[in-house]
């Protein structure tokens, strides 16, 4: 018998998992809520466990926030939504990506934030593609020394590849930009892509369902979680949901959650009902009455992709081909992957712009962008 991999519990034959993650550093809002709801619903309906994981890593944040993370854990409760297993957070798992950064190429960065952005700048005409140029890479044994006496590292992975394909319900296969991310800062905190790959890996998770700001960091979270031996995620990326006057509803005055619509007169079938026609549902009292639907499974599948103005060819959605392309070239080069894509075919490189729908009449479903209403 095969000795279990540490962070993944997929041998031990427990059915694998979508999940909602919260950060407890603001009230959950309407935006948030949409997310919750389409999340439980793709995996309740594709016979998956749905767990739920609080995010406080950076524990700063969450104190000065005061504590919301049980309140978060009720308005999902009152949207109806259930979950699997013990609530999971972060903060009382730092053993464990310790573990996880012990397994991973690694070295320390020095860089402030103003000399990484100075050095991406740099009117050298060298343009390079990386986010994080790499400067502190190839420092000496004694460049390190000296360097960590006036200031702590952070740790970056250093990777080894330059692109690498995710794959979205909605979207399909697309490369996206891997480079040599912080996998903990300098003040000792693990670093998000870190931990929520090691944490999806630990719950079983293989559907990740999440707004679609976060599709770019798709692409380092998944070649994280290959070279950590965990299974693939799939992704969905969910539309953003908009302000009534058009701000991202996170910076927007809308933001309030479930309590402050209530304060405000609006009552929680109003806004359940508000979020199932947002994802193209009936509007029901109790979201297990979806379950029951036999409509609903058509209604979560995402119409076609529009074929992309700039002319990039269509998704490649070869299962049987290279996840992951390794030689050093700017992105996008899909002919850089191991295996040649199909005659014609490529990869689209991710868009984290509005889901494109091909049909004239755009059905409203969680790829879709969505206006919160005024109330
Ligand atoms: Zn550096």
């Amino acid at each position: 018998m095969s000795c279990p991999h540490p962070f993944s519990n997929t041998t031990t034959g427990e059915r694998p998992a979508g999940r909602f993650a919260p950060s407890p550093t603001s009230a959950l809002h309407i935006g948030n809520l949409r997310t919750a709801l389409a999340a439980w619903l793709l995996a309740r309906c594709s016979d998956r466990r749905f767990v739920v994981r609080v995010e406080d890593l950076d524990q700063q944040r969450v104190a000065a926030a005061g504590g919301i993370a049980d309140q978060q854990l009720r308005d999902l409760e009152a949207l109806g939504l259930d979950w699997d297993g013990p609530v999971m957070r972060q903060s009382e798992r730092l053993d464990i990506y310790s573990d996880a950064l012990a397994q991973l190429p690694t070295y320390p960065c020095f860089c402030t934030r103003r000399e990484i952005a100075a050095a991406a700048q740099a009117p050298n005409g060298v343009q390079s593609w990386r986010p994080y140029p790499g400067t502190c890479r190839t420092l000496s044994h004694s460049d390190r020394q000296r360097r960590a006496r006036v200031r702590p590292a952070a740790i970056r992975l250093a990777s080894e590849v330059s692109g690498w394909q995710v794959t979205d319900q909605a979207r399909g296969t697309c490369l996206g930009q891997v480079d040599d991310v912080v996998l903990r800062r300098n003040d000792g905190v693990y670093a998000y892509n870190l931990a929520v790959v090691v944490d999806d890996g630990v719950q079983g998770v293989d559907q990740v369902v999440r707004a679609r700001d976060l599709w770019p960091s798709a692409a380092r979270q998944s070649h994280l979680g290959h070279l950590l031996g965990l299974p693939e995620v799939r992704y969905a990326h969910c539309g953003l949901v908009h302000a009534p006057d058009g701000e991202r509803l996170s910076k927007s005055a809308h933001a309030g959650g479930l309590a402050e619509l209530a304060a405000r007169g609006v009552e929680l079938p109003r806004v359940r009902a508000a979020l199932c026609e947002s994802l193209g549902l009936p509007a029901v009292d109790d979201p297990h009455e979806l379950l029951a639907d036999p409509d609903v499974t058509a209604a979560l599948t995402p119409p076609p992709t529009a074929p992309d103005p700039s002319g990039t060819p269509g998704t490649w959605d070869d299962p049987s081909s290279s996840r992951h392309s390794d030689a050093p070239t700017a992105i996008p080069q899909p002919a850089a992957s191991r295996h040649a894509p199909p005659q014609g075919k490529a990869p689209r490189p991710v868009d984290a712009g509005p889901y494109r729908d091909s049909e004239s009449s755009s059905r409203l479903g969680w790829w879709s962008d969505w206006t919160a209403p005024t109330w």
